[in-house]
């Protein structure tokens, strides 16, 4: 008996990502509601589903929606603006934060949209975001009807640094903003949902950590923070706590399969081990450490983090771009070249990372992040038609080495085709860009910060 579905993808080459890792040419994916209920060749699935809409899959190669590790959703209307030499930590203090603390509640939720257009339209379902500063409430509504899956949150920090702060309150403060947002965003099937998210860095006090782990722990949700993408951070750690901060973090027993550190771009072996025997996940933003000039690929334990068993993901971190698969062909390639060694980061590994690793990460390995039967239908298509993809050899390798984002036709998230055609469906695009183009105008004249440019403007 045939059965009935929504939507039928008929002959496409699949990149499944799936536990077999099954690539299936002149393949077919069967969606209904939410959920992917058949996966296979065309001919198998076709004889078995009748669809209300079949759409010719031959001009497309699907993979899983890509998952962003780590992504600041309200830094989108400074893209270009931040000049390129700056030492870490003039360009936090100088332009970072003086920009930040201008932004009105309407332009976070401007640059949020921007974000997450940003990453649909780019093949991205779900990400994690790295939490936001200001108006927490306006942004997640803002991008509620937008259709990307996600988990959001405050911005923790509550170390006192000023002699006359209070550190007990600072501490219970951010602990109450981090059990409203879970409250008021609970994981209750809604795409959106809150996470108790920490700054990280030295900002975030050993009772913090602890609170922030038992809130997730107890609402089945993660945590996230930044963590050594400097040498920084170990020395902080190393002077007033005597231990690296990976070491120091386990022995609060704050580590585990709920928490992604972020950028651990100085770390030792020790630390590497650690990261192993909890767990724990890392997220590398291979983009943030060029730009930022970390040395990831020079002083980087990536590999030895990857023999170790530890869960690598993929971010994009700040608001110059969101293409995951660009993320992706900048990782394949960093340790190849830093360690003259062509067997690091294949291009199947990076795909893992940017798919099945981040869902684990997460905690959505069971729901996203491949494409099989009774997994969550978030679902992109490549459009082959395009010079990157053509001929057509090997998708896996031409995903990583060829393609791009700009390359993406199609998305669908829960079920959902959230682009069509290049368009995205839940957002409109060009009233955004207007939109995008007057705050940040607005931003950068109150911020009083000059427009650096190494060519003059006229
Ligand atoms: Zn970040």
């Amino acid at each position: 008996m045939r059965m009935d579905v929504d939507t039928l993808i008929a002959g496409a080459t699949i990149i499944t990502v799936d536990t077999e890792r099954r690539v299936i040419t002149d393949g077919a994916i069967a969606i209904r509601g939410d959920r992917i209920v058949a996966i296979g060749k065309r001919a198998d699935i076709a004889a078995e589903y009748t669809a209300r809409d079949t759409i010719d899959g031959r001009r497309f190669v699907a993979t899983p929606g890509f998952v962003n590790g780590h992504v600041h959703l309200t830094e989108t209307l400074l893209k270009g603006f931040m000049p390129e030499a700056l030492p870490f930590d003039e360009a936090l203090m100088r332009w970072v934060i003086p920009l930040y603390e201008g932004n009105s509640p309407a332009d976070q939720a401007i640059a949020a949209r921007l974000a997450v257009l940003s990453m649909l339209k780019t093949g991205t379902t779900c990400f994690l975001e790295a939490g936001t500063l200001l108006a927490f409430e306006a942004v997640t509504d803002a991008i509620a009807d937008t259709g990307i899956r996600g988990r959001v949150g405050t911005w923790a920090q509550d170390r006192a640094f000023s002699p006359g702060d209070d550190q007990t309150a600072l501490t219970d403060k951010a602990l109450r903003a981090l059990e409203a947002a879970l409250a008021r965003y609970p994981a209750d099937g809604r795409l959106i949902a809150a996470w108790p998210l920490l700054i990280g860095h030295n900002t975030n006090t050993d009772a913090l950590w602890q609170g922030a782990k038992a809130l997730a722990d107890s609402h089945g949700a993660g945590i996230s923070a930044h963590m050594s993408p400097v040498q920084n951070d170990p020395d902080w750690y190393l002077a007033n706590t005597g231990r690296r901060p990976v070491e120091h973090l386990a022995s609060l027993g704050v580590l585990g399969p709920n928490v992604s550190l972020v950028h651990m771009v100085h770390t030792d072996a020790s630390e590497v081990a650690l990261l192993a025997e909890t767990g724990s996940n890392v997220v590398h933003c291979p983009g943030a450490a060029l730009k930022g000039g970390y040395g990831s690929s020079r002083v980087g334990m990536f590999p030895e983090m990857a023999a170790a068993g530890v869960n690598l993901v993929l971010g994009t971190d700040g608001g110059d771009n969101h293409d995951m698969m660009k993320v992706a062909t900048l990782m394949a390639g960093l340790f190849k070249d830093a360690r003259r060694d062509t067997s690091l980061f294949p291009a199947h590994r990076a795909i893992e990372m940017a798919t099945v690793n981040g869902a684990r990460a997460m905690g959505l390995q069971d729901e996203i992040g491949q494409l099989a039967v009774g997994m969550k239908a978030d679902i992109v298509l490549h459009d082959a038609d395009r010079p990157e993809w053509r001929p057509l050899h090997n998708a896996v390798n031409q995903l990583v080495w060829s393609a791009d984002g700009r390359g993406v036709h199609s998305v669908w998230v829960d079920g959902v085709r959230v682009v069509d055609d290049y368009r995205c469906t839940t957002i409109d695009e060009d009233a955004l860009y207007a939109a995008a183009q007057v705050a940040a105008d607005g931003l950068v004249r109150r911020s009083g910060l000059p427009t650096m440019s190494a060519w003059p403007i006229s």
